[in-house]
């Protein structure tokens, strides 16, 4: 099974990532745990560029999707062959909400290399850690340097996370949406009794 962690930044999804991979490993699944941009070494050496160096919005794009294909053909899909389930955080679902919504790019563009890169390929399941606008920036505040999607604007983060609550809304099968601004504790019930259906399927 291939399964995904979205949302803006700041939301916290990191904080789960590891404890949903743990949770897999005691139920006995052999887990691949990967992240993008980013994955392989090629993968993550795109990611540097992606993150702090300014470029065009098309190459940007494409590059988010360079990375991706190399992820799929020489990390994700052997996992899977091998029966493996793959945990990653952000996938092409991130691509529709920060280049296409966020930049402004157009949903339609992202479609399209979604659709030569993985035709007919989605997650099983995609986690959406969703929080409105101040609190992500609160928590934002209080982590790390910020890399250059961080420093956006309000209105980008807003375009961001309207696209990702209208995919959800238009996958409710493959979306959960999780209400982030919940404590630790309270999400993580919501996952584990997601969890618990996804193992038995
Ligand atoms: O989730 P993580 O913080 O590792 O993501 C790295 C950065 O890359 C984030 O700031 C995210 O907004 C950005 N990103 C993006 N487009 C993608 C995937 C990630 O702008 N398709």
């Amino acid at each position: 099974r291939f399964l995904t962690f979205e949302g803006v930044d700041g939301a916290g999804k990191s904080t789960h990532i590891e404890w949903v991979c743990e949770q897999l490993r005691q139920a006995g699944i052999d887990v691949c745990q990967t992240r993008e941009p980013g994955g392989t070494p090629i993968g993550e050496k795109l990611r540097e560029l992606l993150l702090h160096e300014p470029m065009h919005l098309q190459t940007e794009t494409l590059l988010m999707f360079a990375a991706r294909n190399e992820h799929l053909r020489s990390l994700i899909e052997p996992a899977l062959a091998r029966g493996q389930w793959v945990v990653c955080d952000r996938f092409t679902d991130a691509t529709f909400a920060y280049q296409g919504g966020g930049r402004e790019l157009g949903l339609e563009r992202v479609a399209q290399l979604a659709n030569w890169v993985h035709p007919g390929f989605k997650p099983d399941r995609t986690w959406l850690f969703d929080v409105p606008l101040e609190v992500a920036r609160e928590r934002l505040s209080r982590t790390r340097t910020l890399d250059r999607f961080e420093q956006e604007q309000d209105q980008f983060f807003i375009r961001t996370r309207t696209v990702y609550l209208d995919h959800a809304r238009n996958e409710p099968g493959r979306f959960k949406v999780i209400d982030a601004t919940q404590s630790i504790e309270t999400v993580r019930l919501e996952l584990q009794a997601d969890l618990k259906q996804l193992i038995a399927l």
